[in-house]
């Protein structure tokens, strides 16, 4: 086709009905207007591993939650209570939940500790995840509000098809529902080299982590668009896990904007779990992983979408300049 012989309108009607076509997959859920559609979930929270500066962990925390604001982007923040258990910092480390809930995000529970369910006697796990829920349970019934979400540390359901449904017939009974993930690029690896880095005081090489880090997003979220493809048929909306640590907190803006240009609106855990791919029983398929990985496994489909890697740059940096 000539483009000079087709009066504009018609072929930019064309052209979106094209298009249109090819973003539809065949028995698809989601139709083109509803477009790209990710809830953002941090993980370890309120910090991970500032068990001591009560005002670095305030730091953080509030960056974190200022940067969400800013964007107007909500988000579930799963915590580990243990964080809390400081002594004579109690009070200004639940303070931060506090300051969540205030700012109308919503908290899950990460189990107390971060054990792995696949390590640990099943009892144990459990006892771990009951005292883990105490001091969220009552801010947010004080609020009104219900404690809903579980998200398994390491994301390790369970060693076996056994010990697997016996923990979600523990979390029914509790009214918990497990929030699962589709997006997973390893933030806390470069968080680790970006912390090692600036207390090194080699600022100069962690701003290029950073950078690295920005890059890694949209790596992240090509694969989850493909194998979303490949296991579905078409994109679901997406389910994004990150960490509470330092790293985000100087790039939640950037990385959000990286989603906004790939298309995506930003949706709660409740609304991205409407979507079907999200209602297939929660079936034992080996070690944990993503939702995609495992309704690939119990469906009995293969991901080729390859991982992101970690640039080897940074990989071969020497441990002691880290
Ligand atoms: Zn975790």
């Amino acid at each position: 086709m000539r483009i000079g012989s087709v009066p504009r309108h018609l072929l930019i009607a064309g052209l979106a009905a094209t298009m249109a076509a090819i973003a539809l997959p065949r028995g698809a859920a989601q139709t083109p207007e509803r477009g790209r559609s990710v809830a953002i979930t941090l993980d370890d929270g309120p910090v991970v591993n500032e068990l001591k500066d009560l005002a670095n962990f305030q730091r953080i925390a509030g960056r974190l939650r200022e940067a969400l604001v800013a964007e107007k982007v909500p988000a579930t923040i799963f915590i580990n209570e243990r964080q809390l258990n400081v002594q004579g910092q109690r009070d200004g480390r639940a303070e931060v939940l506090a300051q969540w809930l205030d700012a109308g995000y919503d908290l899950g529970n990460h189990t107390y500790s971060h054990p792995s369910l696949n390590k640990i006697p099943l009892w144990q796990f459990e006892d771990d995840l009951i005292r883990g829920e105490v001091v969220m349970r009552s801010l947010l019934e004080e609020r009104g509000r219900k404690l809903v979400w579980f998200r398994y540390p390491f994301l390790d359901s369970g060693p076996d098809a056994q010990v697997h449904q016996a923990f979600v017939d523990f979390l029914e009974q509790r009214h918990y529902r497990v929030a699962h993930i589709t997006v997973d690029y390893k933030d806390y690896s470069f968080a680790g080299v970006y912390l090692r880095l600036l207390r090194a005081g080699n600022t100069e090489v962690a701003e290029k982590v950073k950078q690295a880090y920005l890059d890694q997003v949209d790596r992240g979220f090509e694969h989850a668009e493909k194998a979303s493809a490949e296991v579905f048929g078409y994109e679901l909306p997406q389910i994004l896990l990150i960490h509470c640590n330092e790293l985000n907190s100087v790039t939640l803006r950037e990385s959000i904007d990286r989603m906004r240009q790939r298309g995506y609106r930003f949706v709660t855990l409740e609304e991205a779990t409407k979507d079907p791919a999200y209602l297939r029983p929660d079936t034992f398929a080996g070690d944990g992983g993503s939702w995609l990985e495992r309704s690939a496994r119990a469906m009995g489909k293969q991901i080729t979408a390859p991982q992101p890697r970690m640039p080897k740059w940074i990989t071969d940096l020497p441990r002691a300049g880290r």
